[in-house]
């Protein structure tokens, strides 16, 4: 069961051999929002795996709102997440927006990624309740906390206990950031359920310049790890530029995030 029996208890997850989420160090995801290309892939985890950031992120389906824009690598960009896996040592997180690409994206990829968009999709977390690899459950557009939880039961119940939710925003009327971070959401995820919790501080804004400072909160509040949208050329992304990060900044970040996970 995705709710807490008693307070003591928390599950850890192993990414890989060296990483986890849920225990004593906090989890920092870096990476853009698509994979574009094997020299922008190489420039970025070189320079995360120093930071040092412990997981690289990068979407290859992308679940783009116009048919219109670009969709994602496919096959090809997971084969260059998972040669940055092998090269760097960074576990590896990529989105699966359909049952058909499961099997691929496990052969391929470290963590499996429910987007937003496919939160309520039950057959897909089924599906995935059958993988044995961690699934970080995204928080859908304008799902509750309650569905969300129940969310990561369909995938607990099928049989996969590697579930790591994640705080991205919900829709409101204030159109100023993309979405409105729900920190309550975190703190009362933390009290009820024993599942490790990212903060997506990037999705959640929409804008690069007010990524750092939430991150750094969603920290505060005690989130086991955060997911961020960085690139060489941030304004050059291909998706989500305006709230992608620079790699300078990335850095800095992480820098900044130390005292505060100490300190909770
Ligand atoms: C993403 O993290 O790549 C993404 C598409 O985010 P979300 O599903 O939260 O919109
Ligand atoms: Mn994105």
């Amino acid at each position: 069961l995705a709710l807490k029996a008693n307070s003591e208890h928390k599950t850890v997850i192993q990414l890989s051999d060296r990483v986890s989420i849920g225990g004593p160090d906090l989890l920092i995801v870096g990476g853009p929002c698509s994979v574009e290309n094997q020299m922008q892939m190489e420039i970025i985890a070189n320079r995360l795996a120093a930071a040092p950031v412990q997981a690289l992120r990068g979407g290859v389906y992308k679940p783009r709102t116009s048919p219109y824009d670009f969709q994602g690598l496919g096959v090809e960009g997971l084969q260059i997440l998972a040669s940055m896996r092998d090269r760097y040592g960074l576990p590896v997180i990529t989105e699966v927006m359909a049952i058909s690409q499961i099997e691929e994206i496990a052969a391929h990829a470290d963590v499996l990624q429910v987007g937003s968009r496919n939160m309520q999709n039950f057959d897909l977390l089924k599906a995935l309740g059958q993988v044995n690899k961690p699934v970080l459950l995204k928080r859908g557009l304008a799902a509750t906390i309650e569905e969300l939880v129940m969310a990561a039961e369909y995938i607990l119940s099928h049989g996969n206990s590697q579930v790591i939710l994640c705080e991205r925003g919900i829709r409101s009327f204030d159109s100023y950031t993309r979405n409105v971070l729900d920190l309550g959401a975190v703190v009362a995820l933390r009290q009820i359920t024993h599942l490790p919790i990212v903060v997506d501080p990037s999705h959640a804004t929409g804008k690069r310049e007010l990524v750092a400072d939430l991150a750094r909160a969603a920290v505060a509040c005690g989130a086991d790890g955060i997911m961020v949208e960085c690139h060489p050329e941030p304004e050059k992304s291909i998706s989500d530029a305006r709230q992608t990060i620079s790699l300078e900044d990335m850095v800095s970040l992480v820098r900044s995030l130390e005292p505060i996970a100490a300190a909770v």
